[in-house]
Formats: C-alpha cells, sequence, structure tokens
C-alpha cells in the first residue's frame, strides 16, 4: 500500500494548487472573479496554439417543455453575431483567418463552448469569444436559419448507431425526470409546433440566455503562450463583463429516470450499422461524491479484464463473444447508470440466455469475493491509473480545455486534472453497495 502512494506522490505534484502530473512542466492557476465565474488558466510557454473552453451549467433538461431543442439552438446562435460584434461570422472569420477553429456541444446539464487559435491572437479570440456571455444579439434572419442546421443535425444523428441508443434510453426513462427529455430539437419542435401556439421562438431565446446563462453557472479555461499575470488580467477584463444572476445550477429533485417502473426491461434494437452488441445497464446513484474511492472504476476494471479467469475470457470460450467491457454510461449530481457491454459473436447472438447467466455468474462470484482481495484490486487499478496520469499524452490545447472544463464541474478545483485517475481510499461498503444493485430485477437490457 505504502509504495502505491508513493507512487501517485513522485508522480504528481501540485502546481498553483492544482495536481498535476511530474511530466507536466506548464502553469496553473485557479482564482474566481467577483461575478462568481471560475476561472483556470494554463501557461504553456512552448505552445504555437491558444485555446479557451468556457462551459455553462445549462443543456437540455432546461429547455421549456413545449420546445425541446432550444438550450441546443441557443448554443447554435450565440455563434452568429454579438452587440460589439454584430457580423455573424465575425467570431468564425478571425478563427479561420489565425489558424483556429471552434466548436460547441450541448448535453443534458451543460453547454461547452471551445476554439484554438494562434497564439499571437488569442486576445482577439478571447474578446469575441467572452461577448456570446454577455450581449449575443440572436437576430431575426439567423434564428430562420440556424433552425434549418438544427434540423439537418438532428437527421444525421438519425443515422447514428449511438445517437439512437442515446434518444431511445431517454424516451423510455421515467416522464417524470428531465433526461426523459428530447434535446437536439429539430424544425418541428422549434418551428412549426410553436408557430402553430403561437410561440415567439426568437423571444423564448432571448428569455433562455437572460435565465440561464449566469457567471456564477459557468467555468473558464484560458490555455496561452503568455505569464499568468497577463492572461489572468485578460480574464479580469473581457468576462467580469457577464451579469451573475445566481442561478442553481440545475438539480431535478428526487425522481430517478430508470424507477422501478422502467428497469427489468429487455430492449431490441435493429441498428443501422451490422452490429451485434449486448448492453446490460443497472441504474444507479450518483457516484460523482465517491470519486476518490471509484467503487465504479473497480468493478469496471474486472468485470473489463480479459485475463484468464475473467468473464472476457470465459465468454471466448464458449465462442460467444469477442470482448466485454464496463462501466458508468451515465454520470450525473443526482444519477448515475452502470453498464456492461459485450461484443456478440453471430453464436452469442442466438444464444443470449446463455450470457447473461455467465455474466450474473461472474457477478456472484465478485459477491463472494472479501474485502482483502478487492482490495487488491482496487490497489491494481490504482497502479494503471497513476502511471496513466503520470505518462498521458500531451492532449492538443483544445481538447485539453474542454477537458479541464469538464472536470471543473465534476471535481473540486485542485483535483481537476487528476480526478478521473485519483484512487485514494479502498472503501468495502462502497464496493457492496453498487455490486448489490447490479441484480437482474433491475436490469434493462
Ligand atoms: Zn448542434
Amino acid at each position: 500500500m505504502r509504495s502505491v502512494m508513493t507512487t501517485w506522490n513522485s508522480g504528481s505534484k501540485f502546481v498553483g494548487g492544482i495536481q498535476v502530473s511530474a511530466q507536466d512542466n506548464r502553469l496553473y492557476k485557479a482564482f474566481v472573479l467577483p461575478n462568481q465565474l471560475q476561472v483556470l488558466l494554463v501557461s504553456d510557454p512552448s505552445t504555437e496554439k491558444s485555446a479557451a473552453a468556457l462551459a455553462v451549467q445549462v443543456g437540455h433538461q432546461s429547455d421549456p417543455h413545449n420546445l425541446p431543442g432550444l438550450a441546443h439552438f441557443c448554443e447554435h446562435m450565440l455563434f452568429l453575431g454579438t452587440q460589439k460584434y454584430p457580423e455573424e461570422t465575425s467570431y468564425k472569420t478571425y478563427l479561420s483567418a489565425h489558424g483556429g477553429r471552434s466548436n460547441a456541444s450541448t448535453s443534458a446539464i451543460a453547454t461547452n463552448y471551445y476554439f484554438d487559435v494562434a497564439t499571437p491572437h488569442l486576445f482577439g479570440a478571447l474578446d469575441r469569444f467572452a461577448q456570446f456571455f454577455i450581449a449575443p444579439l440572436f437576430t431575426e434572419s439567423a434564428t430562420e436559419r440556424e433552425m434549418h442546421a438544427i434540423d439537418a443535425e438532428n437527421a444525421k444523428n438519425l443515422m447514428d448507431d449511438s445517437r439512437r441508443m442515446y434518444q431511445l434510453m431517454k424516451s423510455l426513462a421515467n416522464p417524470a425526470h428531465p433526461f426523459h427529455k428530447f434535446g437536439t430539437g429539430n424544425l418541428d419542435t422549434l418551428g412549426v409546433r410553436p408557430k402553430a401556439l403561437g410561440i415567439d421562438v426568437r423571444a423564448e431565446l432571448l428569455a433562455f440566455h437572460k435565465k440561464h446563462y449566469s457567471a456564477n453557472a459557468m467555468k473558464l479555461v484560458i490555455y496561452g503562450k503568455d505569464d499568468l499575470n497577463i492572461l489572468e488580467d485578460w480574464a479580469i477584463q473581457l468576462f467580469s463583463p457577464i451579469e451573475n444572476k445566481d442561478v442553481n445550477p440545475y438539480l431535478s429533485g428526487n425522481a430517478h429516470p430508470y424507477e422501478t417502473q422502467q428497469q427489468g426491461r429487455y430492449i431490441n434494437v435493429l441498428p443501422v450499422k451490422d452490429l451485434r452488441t449486448l448492453e446490460l445497464s443497472f441504474p444507479l446513484p450518483s457516484m460523482q461524491s465517491l470519486y476518490l474511492e471509484k467503487p465504479n472504476r473497480v468493478l469496471s476494471h474486472l468485470l473489463g479484464h480479459e485475463g484468464s479467469g475473467s468473464l472476457c475470457a470465459h465468454l471466448k470460450a464458449l465462442g460467444v463473444a469477442t470482448g466485454v467491457s464496463a462501466g458508468l454510461t451515465r454520470d450525473y449530481r443526482d444519477w448515475s447508470q452502470f453498464s456492461v457491454k459485450i461484443s456478440l459473436t453471430p453464436k452469442g447472438l442466438l444464444e443470449v440466455p446463455n450470457v447473461l447467466n455467465a455474466c450474473f455468474q461472474y457477478l456472484h462470484i465478485l459477491n463472494q469475493t472479501d474485502a482483502a482481495t478487492m482490495q487488491k484490486y482496487f490497489d491494481e487499478a490504482r497502479k494503471i491509473n497513476s502511471f496513466q496520469f503520470q505518462y498521458q499524452n500531451k492532449q492538443a490545447p483544445i481538447n485539453f480545455v474542454s477537458y479541464l472544463t469538464r472536470n471543473l464541474q465534476l471535481y473540486p478545483v485542485h483535483h481537476v486534472a487528476s480526478g478521473p485517475y485519483i484512487f485514494k481510499n479502498y472503501v468495502d461498503a462502497n464496493l457492496r453497495q453498487v455490486l448489490a444493485q447490479l441484480t437482474p430485477d433491475r436490469l434493462r437490457l
């Protein structure tokens, strides 16, 4: 145990209060602006590209009931002109003229905006970017046109198996939980239907932005070549004008999207592509507060193991599967979902009951395994993750900033980089509690 802790300690260090890999030579600084916007700066003297990301803790779960897709629509519209830079293409033209690119995404509970740009042009890009959150225009003409872009995006999603599965899981979830909502939106939900109901979608966009885009629900990461003092000045100058409306980032209350009524389901999906996947999903409470103990990750480590004596080896020997993976497939502040995914052979597709039997037998064996042995598996997972953290490849700045803004919503700031990798304490009771919920009656297949 001591040797593993030493690995963690020697493999990591604290820079500006942030735990990073011992190999990381960048400088970090975290602070909160007076408007309560949380900022993290990364200074990398060797970088040619600079980048920034801002996450707003509002997603499609906050869409009004009569306007599915509004949060996503708002994300699209922010790119298309602000009071300071009214031209619709101002931001994108600036970035592409200086070797940059941008993107954004809307999830159930957050909206992420990010870009990169050649280092000398970071300030200009940040200035245009910050205005999204201060004074967007939402012009009439762009509203009409962008609705079609959303519709095209939705049409493309319809051909994508993972998007189809995601929407199916949402549709089958408890309607009392906002996870049930359809988040992408299309011409029907944002155009035809609101029009029939006399809803002014542009006015709703403005209202949505006004209500939810509050500095206290935002996380900003800036990655640049300049020193931390300069980056800090820029963050203060450009992002302090964002209004703080003291919003409460979305929490859904007591309902779980998969209550007893939604458990014990067998769902058969005909995929677009030639896929044979068996997915066993179990609803769980949120795992976010257990990030130092990671009971779910110990189970992923065991269930996804491919060596002799593993579930995978057993299924392969039976000729029914080619691979097994396991882990959290959903992880929110109020609920999570643990899934075991099995790639079936054609024979396996005909023998699903046998595959399931083997899975539950394996879970039974884990249930019987004593705490000391489980602790050994925990230490193993800790060691692997400590090495992965220490020797991870340096990500491109644009990927790194969006990774960090995502993590700022999940972990305390000192663990913003190490949160997904750190394994601190083995708590047997936590692991047992998760295992106790991986039962056939709770299964969604
Ligand atoms: Zn989109």
